[in-house]
Protein backbone atom coordinates (compact mmCIF):
# COMPACT_ATOMS: atom_id res chain seq x y z
CA UNK A 1 0.00 0.00 0.00
CA UNK A 2 1.86 3.03 -1.30
CA UNK A 3 1.10 6.74 -0.61
CA UNK A 4 2.05 8.63 -3.96
CA UNK A 5 3.54 11.60 -4.11
CA UNK A 6 1.31 12.53 -6.73
CA UNK A 7 -2.48 11.30 -7.61
CA UNK A 8 -4.86 12.72 -10.36
CA UNK A 9 -8.46 12.97 -9.84
CA UNK A 10 -10.94 13.45 -13.10
CA UNK A 11 -14.59 12.96 -12.24
CA UNK A 12 -18.59 12.78 -13.76
CA UNK A 13 -17.94 16.37 -14.68
CA UNK A 14 -14.69 15.82 -16.82
CA UNK A 15 -16.22 12.82 -18.44
CA UNK A 16 -19.45 14.97 -19.53
CA UNK A 17 -17.81 17.88 -20.90
CA UNK A 18 -15.27 15.55 -23.08
CA UNK A 19 -17.75 13.36 -23.91
CA UNK A 20 -19.92 16.96 -25.08
CA UNK A 21 -16.83 17.90 -27.24
CA UNK A 22 -16.67 14.23 -29.31
CA UNK A 23 -20.25 14.88 -30.12
CA UNK A 24 -19.71 18.14 -31.21
CA UNK A 25 -17.63 17.84 -33.97
CA UNK A 26 -15.69 20.28 -33.28
CA UNK A 27 -12.38 19.31 -31.99
CA UNK A 28 -9.91 21.91 -32.47
CA UNK A 29 -9.86 25.22 -30.37
CA UNK A 30 -13.37 26.88 -30.25
CA UNK A 31 -15.87 27.54 -27.85
CA UNK A 32 -14.30 25.46 -24.73
CA UNK A 33 -11.07 26.71 -25.38
CA UNK A 34 -12.64 30.32 -24.74
CA UNK A 35 -14.60 29.17 -21.17
CA UNK A 36 -11.20 27.69 -20.02
CA UNK A 37 -9.00 30.68 -20.82
CA UNK A 38 -11.83 33.22 -19.40
CA UNK A 39 -11.47 30.73 -15.78
CA UNK A 40 -7.52 31.28 -16.21
CA UNK A 41 -7.67 35.22 -16.42
CA UNK A 42 -10.24 34.76 -13.56
CA UNK A 43 -7.56 32.80 -11.11
CA UNK A 44 -4.85 35.57 -12.57
CA UNK A 45 -6.77 38.47 -12.18
CA UNK A 46 -5.58 39.55 -15.59
CA UNK A 47 -7.73 40.98 -18.64
CA UNK A 48 -6.49 38.11 -20.86
CA UNK A 49 -5.51 34.50 -20.59
CA UNK A 50 -4.39 33.02 -24.53
CA UNK A 51 -4.40 28.47 -24.14
CA UNK A 52 -1.32 27.18 -25.33
CA UNK A 53 -0.02 23.63 -25.98
CA UNK A 54 2.05 23.22 -23.21
CA UNK A 55 3.31 25.08 -20.26
CA UNK A 56 6.83 24.92 -22.30
CA UNK A 57 5.11 26.57 -25.46
CA UNK A 58 3.73 29.28 -22.85
CA UNK A 59 7.16 30.05 -21.42
CA UNK A 60 8.38 30.36 -25.40
CA UNK A 61 5.66 32.41 -26.65
CA UNK A 62 6.04 34.84 -23.47
CA UNK A 63 9.51 35.37 -24.57
CA UNK A 64 9.09 36.21 -28.04
CA UNK A 65 5.72 38.44 -27.02
CA UNK A 66 8.40 40.39 -25.62
CA UNK A 67 10.25 40.58 -28.64
CA UNK A 68 14.11 39.91 -28.28
CA UNK A 69 17.20 40.51 -30.23
CA UNK A 70 19.90 37.75 -30.66
CA UNK A 71 22.47 38.38 -27.72
CA UNK A 72 20.03 39.67 -25.22
CA UNK A 73 19.82 37.33 -21.94
CA UNK A 74 17.10 36.21 -19.55
CA UNK A 75 17.48 36.34 -15.92
CA UNK A 76 16.25 33.17 -14.17
CA UNK A 77 16.63 31.07 -11.60
CA UNK A 78 19.00 27.30 -11.63
CA UNK A 79 16.97 25.41 -9.28
CA UNK A 80 13.85 24.59 -11.80
CA UNK A 81 12.32 22.03 -14.58
CA UNK A 82 14.63 22.04 -17.60
CA UNK A 83 11.57 23.67 -19.78
CA UNK A 84 12.50 26.93 -18.10
CA UNK A 85 16.09 26.95 -19.80
CA UNK A 86 14.81 25.15 -22.94
CA UNK A 87 12.34 27.78 -23.57
CA UNK A 88 14.82 30.27 -23.45
CA UNK A 89 16.84 28.35 -25.74
CA UNK A 90 14.11 28.43 -28.14
CA UNK A 91 13.09 31.58 -28.27
CA UNK A 92 16.54 32.64 -29.53
CA UNK A 93 17.86 34.41 -26.55
CA UNK A 94 20.25 33.65 -23.68
CA UNK A 95 20.18 32.36 -20.35
CA UNK A 96 21.82 33.60 -17.27
CA UNK A 97 20.99 32.48 -13.87
CA UNK A 98 20.38 34.24 -10.07
CA UNK A 99 20.75 32.24 -7.26
CA UNK A 100 18.01 31.12 -4.70
CA UNK A 101 17.00 32.24 -1.31
CA UNK A 102 15.26 30.17 1.51
CA UNK A 103 11.90 30.31 -0.83
CA UNK A 104 13.95 28.23 -3.49
CA UNK A 105 13.00 30.80 -5.58
CA UNK A 106 15.40 33.56 -7.26
CA UNK A 107 16.90 35.53 -4.66
CA UNK A 108 16.11 39.34 -5.10
CA UNK A 109 19.25 40.20 -3.25
CA UNK A 110 21.41 38.57 -5.88
CA UNK A 111 19.62 40.23 -8.39
CA UNK A 112 21.49 43.10 -9.47
CA UNK A 113 25.11 41.07 -9.33
CA UNK A 114 23.61 39.38 -11.78
CA UNK A 115 22.40 41.85 -14.36
CA UNK A 116 24.07 42.59 -17.59
CA UNK A 117 23.55 45.33 -19.80
CA UNK A 118 22.01 42.41 -21.85
CA UNK A 119 19.71 41.68 -19.21
CA UNK A 120 16.20 42.26 -21.06
CA UNK A 121 13.89 39.78 -19.05
CA UNK A 122 13.34 38.60 -15.57
CA UNK A 123 12.48 35.29 -15.27
CA UNK A 124 11.04 34.08 -12.10
CA UNK A 125 9.86 30.51 -11.11
CA UNK A 126 7.56 30.07 -8.18
CA UNK A 127 8.52 27.19 -7.61
CA UNK A 128 6.79 24.33 -5.67
CA UNK A 129 3.71 26.68 -5.82
CA UNK A 130 5.46 29.11 -3.47
CA UNK A 131 5.15 32.49 -4.79
CA UNK A 132 8.67 34.41 -5.70
CA UNK A 133 9.05 37.63 -4.10
CA UNK A 134 7.37 39.50 -6.51
CA UNK A 135 7.63 43.27 -4.81
CA UNK A 136 11.07 42.85 -4.91
CA UNK A 137 11.50 41.72 -8.13
CA UNK A 138 9.51 43.49 -9.65
CA UNK A 139 10.97 46.90 -8.39
CA UNK A 140 14.30 45.51 -10.10
CA UNK A 141 12.69 45.13 -13.15
CA UNK A 142 11.23 48.68 -13.17
CA UNK A 143 14.82 50.54 -12.17
CA UNK A 144 16.57 48.79 -14.78
CA UNK A 145 13.56 48.81 -17.43
CA UNK A 146 13.38 44.70 -18.04
CA UNK A 147 10.14 42.88 -18.55
CA UNK A 148 9.30 40.36 -16.26
CA UNK A 149 7.99 36.68 -17.45
CA UNK A 150 6.95 34.67 -14.59
CA UNK A 151 7.25 30.67 -14.90
CA UNK A 152 4.12 30.22 -12.76
CA UNK A 153 3.75 26.33 -14.64
CA UNK A 154 3.46 24.98 -10.32
CA UNK A 155 1.65 27.47 -8.76
CA UNK A 156 -1.71 27.98 -9.90
CA UNK A 157 -3.89 30.86 -7.67
CA UNK A 158 -0.81 31.32 -5.56
CA UNK A 159 -0.24 34.89 -4.54
CA UNK A 160 2.16 37.94 -3.26
CA UNK A 161 0.98 41.15 -1.50
CA UNK A 162 -2.26 39.62 -2.05
CA UNK A 163 -1.77 40.11 -6.13
CA UNK A 164 -2.14 36.60 -8.13
CA UNK A 165 1.07 34.82 -9.48
CA UNK A 166 0.64 35.55 -13.26
CA UNK A 167 -0.67 38.47 -12.73
CA UNK A 168 2.72 41.00 -12.18
CA UNK A 169 4.49 40.18 -15.86
CA UNK A 170 3.82 37.87 -18.43
CA UNK A 171 2.67 34.92 -16.77
CA UNK A 172 3.16 31.12 -17.74
CA UNK A 173 0.84 28.45 -16.13
CA UNK A 174 1.21 24.49 -17.20
CA UNK A 175 -1.34 22.14 -17.63
CA UNK A 176 0.49 18.87 -17.80
CA UNK A 177 -0.69 15.76 -16.15
CA UNK A 178 1.06 16.38 -13.02
CA UNK A 179 0.10 19.85 -12.06
CA UNK A 180 -2.48 21.48 -9.45
CA UNK A 181 -5.10 21.65 -12.63
CA UNK A 182 -4.60 19.53 -15.81
CA UNK A 183 -5.68 19.01 -19.40
CA UNK A 184 -3.03 16.23 -19.68
CA UNK A 185 -1.30 18.43 -21.70
CA UNK A 186 -1.52 22.39 -21.70
CA UNK A 187 -0.77 26.24 -21.15
CA UNK A 188 -1.77 29.35 -20.84
CA UNK A 189 -0.15 32.79 -20.46
CA UNK A 190 -1.61 35.51 -18.53
CA UNK A 191 -1.50 39.20 -18.93
CA UNK A 192 -3.21 42.86 -18.86
CA UNK A 193 -1.58 44.10 -21.94
CA UNK A 194 -3.84 44.27 -25.13
CA UNK A 195 -1.19 44.87 -27.59
CA UNK A 196 1.05 41.38 -25.69
CA UNK A 197 -2.19 39.43 -25.51
CA UNK A 198 -2.86 39.84 -29.32
CA UNK A 199 0.78 38.95 -30.07
CA UNK A 200 0.40 35.99 -28.27
CA UNK A 201 -2.68 34.87 -29.97
CA UNK A 202 -1.33 35.72 -33.79
CA UNK A 203 2.23 33.57 -32.45
CA UNK A 204 -0.33 30.72 -31.66
CA UNK A 205 -1.85 30.49 -34.75
CA UNK A 206 0.53 30.55 -37.21
CA UNK A 207 0.76 34.38 -36.91
CA UNK A 208 -2.63 34.46 -38.80
CA UNK A 209 -4.98 37.39 -38.14
CA UNK A 210 -7.60 36.61 -40.78
CA UNK A 211 -7.62 33.20 -43.34
CA UNK A 212 -4.55 33.41 -44.66
CA UNK A 213 -3.23 36.77 -43.72
CA UNK A 214 0.01 36.34 -41.80
CA UNK A 215 1.22 39.17 -39.80
CA UNK A 216 4.16 37.30 -37.98
CA UNK A 217 6.24 33.70 -38.72
CA UNK A 218 4.28 31.72 -35.93
CA UNK A 219 3.60 28.69 -34.30
CA UNK A 220 1.23 25.99 -33.93
CA UNK A 221 0.60 26.13 -29.90
CA UNK A 222 -3.21 25.86 -29.54
CA UNK A 223 -5.00 23.93 -27.28
CA UNK A 224 -7.80 21.46 -28.44
CA UNK A 225 -11.28 21.52 -27.03
CA UNK A 226 -10.72 18.30 -25.26
CA UNK A 227 -7.83 20.26 -23.38
CA UNK A 228 -10.02 22.75 -22.39
CA UNK A 229 -13.07 20.66 -21.33
CA UNK A 230 -10.47 18.39 -19.05
CA UNK A 231 -9.68 21.89 -17.48
CA UNK A 232 -12.77 23.81 -16.92
CA UNK A 233 -14.24 21.75 -14.19
CA UNK A 234 -10.89 21.51 -12.21
CA UNK A 235 -10.74 24.91 -12.80
CA UNK A 236 -13.93 25.27 -10.96
CA UNK A 237 -12.74 23.26 -8.04
CA UNK A 238 -9.30 24.86 -7.87
CA UNK A 239 -10.26 27.01 -4.49
CA UNK A 240 -11.23 23.96 -2.62
CA UNK A 241 -8.33 21.56 -4.07
CA UNK A 242 -5.63 23.99 -2.99
CA UNK A 243 -7.48 24.54 0.41
CA UNK A 244 -6.63 20.42 0.72
CA UNK A 245 -3.03 20.78 -0.27
CA UNK A 246 -3.00 23.64 2.29
CA UNK A 247 -4.35 21.97 5.06
CA UNK A 248 -1.89 18.81 4.52
CA UNK A 249 0.90 21.03 4.28
CA UNK A 250 0.18 22.37 7.42
CA UNK A 251 -0.19 18.88 9.08
CA UNK A 252 2.94 17.69 7.73
CA UNK A 253 4.43 20.86 9.46
CA UNK A 254 3.07 20.05 12.34
CA UNK A 255 4.12 17.08 12.69
CA UNK A 256 8.03 17.46 11.26
CA UNK A 257 9.21 21.34 12.56
CA UNK A 258 11.04 20.20 15.86
CA UNK A 259 13.32 17.66 13.73
CA UNK A 260 16.55 19.30 13.73
CA UNK A 261 17.71 16.94 10.84
CA UNK A 262 14.81 18.61 8.57
CA UNK A 263 13.83 22.50 6.96
CA UNK A 264 10.43 22.59 6.64
CA UNK A 265 9.00 24.80 3.62
CA UNK A 266 9.63 28.77 4.58
CA UNK A 267 6.44 30.77 5.23
CA UNK A 268 5.82 34.11 4.22
CA UNK A 269 3.63 36.48 5.75
CA UNK A 270 2.77 38.55 2.65
CA UNK A 271 3.29 34.99 0.54
CA UNK A 272 0.62 31.89 -0.50
CA UNK A 273 1.85 28.81 -1.30
CA UNK A 274 -0.22 26.30 -2.85
CA UNK A 275 2.28 23.41 -2.46
CA UNK A 276 2.33 21.59 -6.00
CA UNK A 277 5.12 19.98 -3.67
CA UNK A 278 5.91 19.92 0.16
CA UNK A 279 9.26 20.02 -0.09
CA UNK A 280 11.58 19.38 3.17
CA UNK A 281 16.05 19.92 3.27
CA UNK A 282 17.62 17.10 4.73
CA UNK A 283 19.98 19.04 6.23
CA UNK A 284 23.86 17.26 7.76
CA UNK A 285 22.12 16.85 11.08
CA UNK A 286 19.61 14.00 9.89
CA UNK A 287 21.94 11.24 9.83
CA UNK A 288 21.15 10.51 6.45
CA UNK A 289 21.03 12.05 3.11
CA UNK A 290 18.21 12.48 0.89
CA UNK A 291 18.61 9.69 -0.83
CA UNK A 292 18.83 7.18 2.42
CA UNK A 293 15.68 9.05 3.17
CA UNK A 294 13.67 8.26 -0.07
CA UNK A 295 14.58 4.69 0.09
CA UNK A 296 13.51 4.62 4.22
CA UNK A 297 10.10 6.09 2.72
CA UNK A 298 9.84 3.76 -0.23
CA UNK A 299 10.13 0.98 2.45
CA UNK A 300 7.55 2.34 4.39
CA UNK A 301 4.91 2.25 1.73
CA UNK A 302 5.69 6.31 0.86
CA UNK A 303 6.61 7.74 -2.03
CA UNK A 304 8.77 10.93 -2.33
CA UNK A 305 9.97 12.65 -5.04
CA UNK A 306 13.36 15.17 -6.20
CA UNK A 307 12.57 17.98 -7.85
CA UNK A 308 15.12 18.82 -9.18
CA UNK A 309 18.86 16.56 -8.42
CA UNK A 310 21.10 19.04 -10.41
CA UNK A 311 21.05 22.84 -11.37
CA UNK A 312 19.27 23.24 -14.36
CA UNK A 313 22.43 24.15 -16.58
CA UNK A 314 24.57 20.97 -14.89
CA UNK A 315 23.88 18.92 -17.80
CA UNK A 316 26.56 17.86 -20.59
CA UNK A 317 24.08 19.56 -23.46
CA UNK A 318 24.43 22.64 -21.85
CA UNK A 319 27.54 22.47 -21.10
CA UNK A 320 29.52 25.08 -23.83
CA UNK A 321 26.24 26.27 -25.48
CA UNK A 322 27.10 29.37 -26.50
CA UNK A 323 23.55 30.56 -24.99
CA UNK A 324 23.70 29.33 -21.70
CA UNK A 325 25.72 30.86 -18.78
CA UNK A 326 26.83 29.49 -16.08
CA UNK A 327 26.92 30.90 -13.13
CA UNK A 328 28.27 29.91 -8.89
CA UNK A 329 24.83 28.88 -7.65
CA UNK A 330 26.10 27.70 -4.40
CA UNK A 331 22.74 28.13 -2.80
CA UNK A 332 20.95 26.15 -5.52
CA UNK A 333 23.52 23.52 -5.73
CA UNK A 334 22.81 22.49 -2.26
CA UNK A 335 19.60 22.36 -2.62
CA UNK A 336 19.67 20.11 -5.57
CA UNK A 337 21.73 17.60 -3.50
CA UNK A 338 19.35 17.71 -0.19
CA UNK A 339 15.71 18.46 -1.22
CA UNK A 340 13.42 15.89 -1.20
CA UNK A 341 9.20 16.14 -1.70
CA UNK A 342 6.56 14.56 0.39
CA UNK A 343 3.22 13.21 -0.73
CA UNK A 344 0.67 16.44 0.21
CA UNK A 345 -1.84 16.29 -3.24
CA UNK A 346 -5.91 16.54 -2.42
CA UNK A 347 -6.88 12.67 -2.43
CA UNK A 348 -4.80 12.22 0.76
CA UNK A 349 -6.52 11.82 4.01
CA UNK A 350 -5.39 12.97 7.75
CA UNK A 351 -4.58 9.23 8.59
CA UNK A 352 -2.33 9.04 5.49
CA UNK A 353 -0.56 12.61 6.48
CA UNK A 354 0.22 11.23 9.79
CA UNK A 355 1.76 7.87 8.19
CA UNK A 356 4.23 10.20 6.09
CA UNK A 357 4.71 12.02 8.82
CA UNK A 358 5.53 8.49 11.08
CA UNK A 359 7.50 7.36 8.56
CA UNK A 360 9.88 10.59 8.08
CA UNK A 361 10.17 10.11 11.63
CA UNK A 362 11.16 6.71 11.93
CA UNK A 363 13.72 7.17 8.93
CA UNK A 364 15.48 9.95 11.21
CA UNK A 365 15.37 8.29 14.48
CA UNK A 366 12.87 10.46 16.03
C1 LIG B 1 5.89 21.74 -15.79
C2 LIG B 1 6.79 22.91 -15.84
C3 LIG B 1 7.05 23.59 -17.04
C4 LIG B 1 6.63 23.10 -18.39
O1 LIG B 1 5.32 22.81 -18.54
P1 LIG B 1 4.87 21.66 -19.61
O2 LIG B 1 3.39 21.83 -19.60
O3 LIG B 1 5.33 20.35 -19.07
O4 LIG B 1 5.47 22.01 -20.91
C5 LIG B 1 7.83 24.74 -16.98
N1 LIG B 1 8.35 25.18 -15.82
C6 LIG B 1 8.15 24.54 -14.66
C7 LIG B 1 8.73 25.10 -13.41
C8 LIG B 1 7.37 23.38 -14.63
O5 LIG B 1 7.19 22.74 -13.48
Amino acid sequence: MTIAVSAIQLGEDEERLVLEVLRSGRLAQGPMVERFEAQVADMAGTLHAVAMSSGTTALVAALEAVQLSPGDEVLTSPFTFVATLNAILEAGATATFCDIGSDFNMDPERISEAITPRTRVLMPVHLYGQAADMGAITDHASVSGLAVVEDAAQAHGASCGGRPVGSFGIGCFSFYATKNVTTAEGGAVTTDDDAIADRLRLLRGQGMRERYQYEIAGHNYRMTELQAALGIPQMDRLAALTQARRRNAARLTEGLRDLGGLQVPAAFADRTHVYHQYTVMVTEEAGIDRDQLSAGLAARGVGSGVYYPRVVFDYECYRGHPRVVPADVPRATRAASRVLSLPVHPLLSDAEIDSVIDAVRECVGA
